[in-house]
């Protein structure tokens, strides 16, 4: 323990580099947005100004949705309502996605914010809804103390090279396998 410990003491004043960072949360199972709403909660106490862009909207507000409205220093953009899974009209998808990027771009370029989540936009460059090299190009022009967090099923291994922190969340058990409705608090 005690040479574990040392270990650990050097490797911490090892660690003197002090910038923004990009964490990539993947994975098929539960726990990429919530634990990107963790850090949010993080922020916030340190009164750091927050943006979260949601890629995918539900047909509800989300828990998040309702108390981020209470708090200031956090806003929440979402993708319009009418974005399918089984797309009907592509086009339009493709339209709205790009649309929500605008706003996610902006955000990019303005220094005043500390933590911006682009909460499941792998879909958006899974799908080629976004140019991916101008999404890589943004993210690495940003501003150099804005931490980014990035959602979503598939990241592809461009988004894993950009990012300083990536982890993929595996999926064991899914309580709506067993026929467990989605649980309000912990699902939305
Ligand atoms: P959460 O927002 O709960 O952290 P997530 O961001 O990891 O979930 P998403 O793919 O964005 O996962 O799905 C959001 C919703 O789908 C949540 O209600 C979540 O509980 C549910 N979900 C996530 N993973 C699975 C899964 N493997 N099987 C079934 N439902 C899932
Ligand atoms: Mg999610």
């Amino acid at each position: 323990m005690q040479r574990k410990k040392a270990y650990i003491d050097a490797r911490v004043k090892q660690a003197n580099i002090n910038r923004g960072i990009i964490v990539l949360l993947t994975g098929n199972g539960k726990g990429k947005s919530s634990s990107a709403l963790g850090m949010v909660c993080r922020a916030l106490a340190y009164d750091m100004r927050v943006v979260m862009v949601k890629f995918l909207k539900g047909m509800q507000d989300s828990g998040e949705d309702i108390f981020f409205a209470r708090q200031k220093n956090v806003q929440i953009i979402s993708m319009n309502t009418g974005f399918t899974w089984d797309t009907q009209d592509k086009e339009l998808d493709k339209k709205m996605a790009l649309e929500t990027w605008q706003q996610a771009k902006q955000y990019l370029k303005n220094q005043s914010i500390d933590l911006l989540v682009l909460d499941e936009l792998t879909y958006m460059l899974n799908y080629q809804y976004l140019d991916e090299q101008i999404v890589l190009d943004t993210l690495n022009k940003r501003p150099k103390n804005q931490h980014v967090i990035i959602t979503g099923r598939a990241a592809n291994k461009n988004l894993v090279a950009i990012a300083d922190t990536v982890s993929k969340i595996v999926d064991i058990k899914h309580a709506f396998r067993a026929n467990i409705k989605a649980q309000k608090g912990i699902d939305w």
